[in-house]
């Protein structure tokens, strides 16, 4: 069983694998590189390599666990979190655990292995993004979960293991320490002002203009005012929501256009970087209507070193700025 462990000082809770023997080419595997075509446990044929998958996708039908399928979402082999077992919080002295409840699963984006995200259609990208909502909101009845994420590592040297294309959620049993202070930050500029944050940012950089990547009728990409990475790029619903999973359609539907806008213009201004994608939606457990839902791209150009680890502040030698203004350029 996984641990929830919370350091005394800051707060912050990491999660403790105690299960390692169930994993024991994890460190091996990530020196020699990602596991390609011929061993991939997601391509076809392959089903009976992962756990039975709890939703696909089946334009052509066939029955679950046999190929046929477009979107497939199983629960990860080696899980960081699992979901059988109570949270058991305990003290141990000074210190605080709980078991790591949780979910955490692979959303397989497409049978076709080599087929990036920006290499999908619209409407291939759309259905991905309805696989997000649908498990979170399935997941969102577990009230043991407290925050679900979800995540996509592209290239080695932003953490995939697996060339195959595909995402990942997490259901978290506790609200992890940036989405809290993103929380709490909307919170605070709503008692203020009695606006949210993200609107008001919206408002202005669309019409200022100077950080806008693309925008359409929904969605609005963004270099962000003080980004941490070079090229970090948010994408944003223009009329404000707190959860992604409440969305319209038609708003999923604009923001797989310009999230595909998007990687490609990253890949073509960049040399098709590593990055890493992450879908920021209000926790499940609270009231939280001063969030605003977004996602927010993060190329991997340079790398984390002492002085981001020793402060925990980033230098990003890319003013965003100017970032925006060579995605803008791209043709598409
Ligand atoms: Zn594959
Ligand atoms: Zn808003
Ligand atoms: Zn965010």
């Amino acid at each position: 069983m996984p641990e929830l462990r919370r350091d005394p000082v800051t707060g912050r809770w990491v999660i403790i694998s105690t299960d390692r023997q169930r994993r024991p080419n994890d460190f091996r595997i990530e020196r020699v590189g990602t596991i390609g075509r011929e061993q991939c446990p997601f391509c076809p044929g392959r089903e009976s390599m992962t756990p039975p998958e709890v939703l696909s996708y089946r334009q052509s039908g066939g029955a679950p666990n046999t190929p046929g399928w477009d979107v497939r979402v199983v629960p990860n082999k080696f899980p960081a979190l699992q979901v059988e077992g109570t949270l058991d919080r305990v003290g141990e002295g000074m210190f605080d655990r709980m078991n790591g409840i949780g979910a955490h699963e692979v959303i397989i984006e497409t049978p076709d292995h080599d087929r990036p995200f920006a290499a999908m259609s619209e409407p291939e990208i759309e259905r991905v993004l309805w696989a997000y909502r649908e498990r979170i909101l399935d997941l969102k009845r577990d009230v043991r979960l407290k925050h679900i994420l979800v995540f996509k590592n592209h290239g080695g040297a932003a953490g995939a293991t697996l060339d195959h294309p595909h995402s990942q959620l997490i259901a978290l049993p506790v609200v992890p320490e940036y989405v809290r202070e993103e929380l709490d930050g909307a919170r605070r500029h709503f008692e203020l002002k009695e606006r949210c944050v993200f609107c008001d940012m919206v408002q202005q950089e669309v019409h200022d203009g100077r950080r806008i990547v693309q925008e359409n009728a929904d969605i609005v990409a963004i270099a962000p005012y003080a980004p941490r990475f070079a090229f970090e790029t948010w994408l944003l619903p223009k009329a404000h929501g707190a959860r992604f999973e409440q969305t319209p359609r038609h708003v999923s539907e604009s923001l797989a256009r310009l999230l595909k806008a998007v990687l490609q213009r990253l890949d073509r201004a960049l040399e098709s970087p590593p990055w890493n994608l992450v879908l920021h939606t209000a926790p499940a457990s609270e009231e939280a209507e001063a969030y605003h839902w977004h996602v927010e791209v993060m190329p991997r150009l340079t790398r984390v070193a002492g002085f981001e680890w020793g402060t925990g502040f980033y230098i990003n030698p890319t003013p965003p700025e100017e970032a925006a203004k060579v995605l803008r350029s791209v043709r598409l």
